[in-house]
C-alpha cells in the first residue's frame, strides 16, 4: 500500500520554450492519474517558470540545495527551496557525487537540512560499474544510506524517499535487470528494517532509475519492491507520461 511515486530529473537540459511545451502536455497526459506521485525537477533556472506552469497535481523538485543560506555563489539553500514553495528536493544523485565531488559528510549535512526544513527529500544511492564487478553492490549503497539516513529523526521518515541509480545504468542505455532492480531494492529494504525499523523498511518508497523508458518500465514495475522509478532522459519527452501511466 505505498503510494508508486515517479520523478523526472530534467538535470541541466531544456529551454524556458522546450519546458513550457513539455510541461503543458504533462497536464493534460498526466493528471489523470491522482494515484501516481508525480514530480518533476527542472532546473534552478525555470523552477519558478515550471512551478507556475505545471497542474498542481505534478510536484516540483529542486536537484539539489546547500544546508545554510549564505555567501555560497552559486548555490541555493534548503530554506530557499521551502521559501520557493517546493516540496521535494534530490539529495545524493550520481552526478553530484561523482561529478562534482559531494562527500557522505556534505549530502548527509543537505539531508539534514532539507528534512529540517519539512522537504520531501529523495535520496539516491548506487554503485559504479567496477563496483559491482566486484561485487561491493551492497556495501557501497549501504555505505551510503548509513552517512545521512541513521540519524533521521523517526518523524522525518515519511519525508524520505529512496532511490536505487546504479551509476552503469543512468543515461547509457544499459537499464538493470529487472532482477537485478529487484536485489538492489530489497537490499535497501532490509537496510531500514536492520538499522531504523520494520515500519520505516515497509512504507519507505524504493525507486529504481537508471535508463528507465517506457518499454523497460512495466516488468521492472512488477516486481515487488520497486515503488516507482526517478527517470532522466525519458521524463523530457512526451513518454515520461506512459511511465507514470505503468505505475497505475
Ligand atoms: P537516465 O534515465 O537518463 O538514465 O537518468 C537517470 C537519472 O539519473 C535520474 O536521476
Amino acid at each position: 500500500s505505498r503510494t508508486p511515486f515517479v520523478g523526472g530529473n530534467f538535470k541541466c537540459t531544456g529551454t524556458a520554450s522546450s519546458l513550457t511545451s513539455l510541461v503543458k502536455g504533462f497536464n493534460d497526459s498526466i493528471t489523470g492519474y491522482p494515484e501516481v506521485e508525480v514530480v518533476i525537477a527542472p532546473g534552478t533556472e525555470y523552477l519558478g517558470l515550471v512551478k507556475a506552469v505545471a497542474h498542481r497535481n505534478i510536484g516540483i523538485s529542486a536537484q539539489n540545495c546547500v544546508p545554510k543560506s549564505g555567501a555560497y555563489t552559486g548555490e541555493m539553500s534548503a530554506e530557499q527551496v521551502k521559501d520557493m514553495g517546493l516540496p521535494y528536493v534530490i539529495l545524493g544523485h550520481s552526478e553530484r557525487r561523482h561529478v562534482f565531488r559531494e562527500t557522505d559528510a556534505e549530502i548527509a549535512a543537505k539531508v539534514k537540512a532539507a528534512l529540517a526544513q519539512k522537504l520531501c527529500v529523495i535520496f539516491c544511492v548506487g554503485e559504479k560499474l567496477d563496483e559491482r564487478e566486484a561485487n561491493k553492490t551492497q556495501e557501497v549503497c549501504f555505505h551510503q544510506m548509513k552517512a545521512a539516513l541513521t540519524t533521521i529523526a523517526p518523524a522525518d521518515w515519511k519525508n524520505i524517499v529512496i532511490a536505487y541509480e546504479p551509476v552503469w545504468a543512468i543515461g547509457t542505455g544499459k537499464v538493470a535487470s529487472p532482477e537485478q532492480a529487484q536485489e538492489a531494492t530489497a537490499l535497501i529494504r532490509s537496510w531500514l528494517s536492520d538499522n531504523i525499523n520494520a515500519s520505516v523498511a515497509s512504507s519507505t518508497r524504493i525507486l529504481y532509475g537508471g535508463s528507465v523508458n517506457a518499454k523497460n518500465c512495466a516488468d521492472l514495475w512488477a516486481r515487488r519492491d520497486i515503488d516507482g522509478f526517478l527517470v532522466g532522459g525519458a521524463s523530457t519527452k512526451p513518454e515520461f507520461s506512459e511511465i507514470v501511466k505503468a505505475c497505475v
